[in-house]
């Protein structure tokens, strides 16, 4: 059989349409086909490789440390260089109170880690989520996320639930003495890129202060360069008391953190002791390849260019069939009148080489956040056929 074949027989499919293009190679702003046709990744991978596909210095520390040892242990017992040397690195990135990581697997287990470090610390059950968000799949992640679609199969979810709408100070009411944490996307992602006021982050800061509710931001997109600064909170003048990372932590490798100070931290490990446990947490390759792409972001400047880059690249998508563009450094949404003219532009796009996606919760628009060090050659080039391709179905839509 086939890769092809078995990838739909044997291989359990998450939609009826995968976009099936069989990989043979990747490198850079490209992924290339088994069939030798090169597509310009305009997502990354969904905002996971910032840096590029396989950058060198990335592949280079995986293969060092594949050369050393691999899984040797479960997370939070051996003392391991590249865990050390993230945790080193990721402090001196972070502002003081989050000095102290904790590494795994993916997004949606930070975020569920955590939920459950906010109930420890607190000792209380409410938690506070955002019209909007989305923070994983797996029971404890969902259940803070809100597309219903995705939900109401599974209930039940976590119980003291409750969610406001994001960017309205007048909700903020809803974080009270009951509540453990307020989890919020610092821009959120899945609604279709939807950027907080300053005003309001520093409210939500304030009410969490207020009420000895713990601040949770998921970083898991919009980190590592992602909005033009590092970290998305730092445009808001806030910090968060846990931050979940994944996604564009480590160049390609699955990665994730949660990251507070050490007196919240520290609950984890006793009355009961491991408060989370993880087998391949902190896997010692992805730690390695986590700390060259934090190295790789600061030594090639890639926050700094990356608020220039998403201005050409939004400047160069101007289009009357475009209703709005929404944007945070290099990560956008492009919206249109209706989600049967995004699904075939997607298509589209895909069929003429240039890789773009939908959002689960905003299916009038579809996303772009190419790499960081994407060049303004290939912004150009993608843009270009995006435009042709808008133009080409809105007039067959005539
Ligand atoms: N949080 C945000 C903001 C995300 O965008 C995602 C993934 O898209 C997640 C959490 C879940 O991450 P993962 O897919 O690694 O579980």
């Amino acid at each position: 059989m086939n890769n092809r074949d078995t990838f739909f027989t044997l291989q359990a499919q998450t939609s009826p349409h995968p976009m099936g293009i069989e990989v043979s190679r990747a490198e850079g702003s490209y992924i290339y086909g088994s069939d030798g046709r090169a597509y310009l990744d305009l997502i990354s991978g969904i905002a996971v490789s910032n840096t590029g596909h396989r950058h060198p210095r990335v592949t280079a520390a995986v293969k060092e440390q594949v050369d050393r040892y691999m899984h040797v242990i479960p997370y939070g017992e051996f003392i391991q260089t590249p865990q050390a040397e993230l945790a080193r690195k990721l402090a001196e990135i972070l502002p003081p109170g989050l000095d102290n990581s904790y590494f795994v697997n993916s997004g949606a287990e930070a975020a569920e880690a955590a939920l459950k470090l906010a109930k420890r610390y607190t000792g209380r059950r409410k938690l506070v989520s955002c019209i909007g968000a989305y923070h994983g799949s797996t029971h404890g992640a969902l259940s803070v996320s809100s597309n219903e679609n995705k939900k109401y199969h599974v209930r039940p979810l976590l119980p003291e639930v409750y969610f406001m709408r994001y960017n309205r100070e007048e909700d903020l009411t809803l974080i009270d003495e009951k509540t453990a944490a307020v989890i919020a996307e610092s821009v959120q992602g899945d609604a279709g890129v939807r950027i907080p006021d300053m005003a309001y982050m520093k409210t939500l800061r304030k009410r969490c202060d207020e009420t000895g509710a713990l601040l949770i931001l998921d970083e898991i997109q919009t980190g590592f360069g992602r909005t033009g600064k590092m970290f998305a909170f730092e445009h808001f003048d806030i910090v968060p008391d846990i931050l979940i990372l994944a996604k564009g932590m480590a160049g390609g490798m699955p990665m994730g953190a949660f990251v507070s100070r050490k007196e919240i931290m520290d609950t984890l490990s006793r009355d009961p002791v491991l408060g989370h446990i993880t087998t391949f947490g902190g896997h010692p390759v992805c730690c390695a390849a986590a700390a060259a792409n934090i190295d790789v972001i600061r030594d090639e400047g890639l926050v700094n260019t990356c608020e220039a880059k998403g201005a050409l690249l939004e400047s160069l998508l101007r289009h009357r069939g475009i209703t709005e563009i929404r944007r945070k450094g290099m990560m956008l949404a492009v919206e249109f009148e209706s989600a049967d003219l995004v699904s075939k532009i997607v298509d589209r796009c895909l069929q003429r080489g240039v890789i773009t996606f939908y959002f689960l919760s905003c299916p009038e628009s579809f996303r772009l956040a190419p790499p960081l060090n994407i060049t303004d050659a290939d912004l150009r080039k993608g843009a270009e056929i995006i435009r042709k391709t808008i133009d080409d179905v809105l007039g067959e839509a005539k």
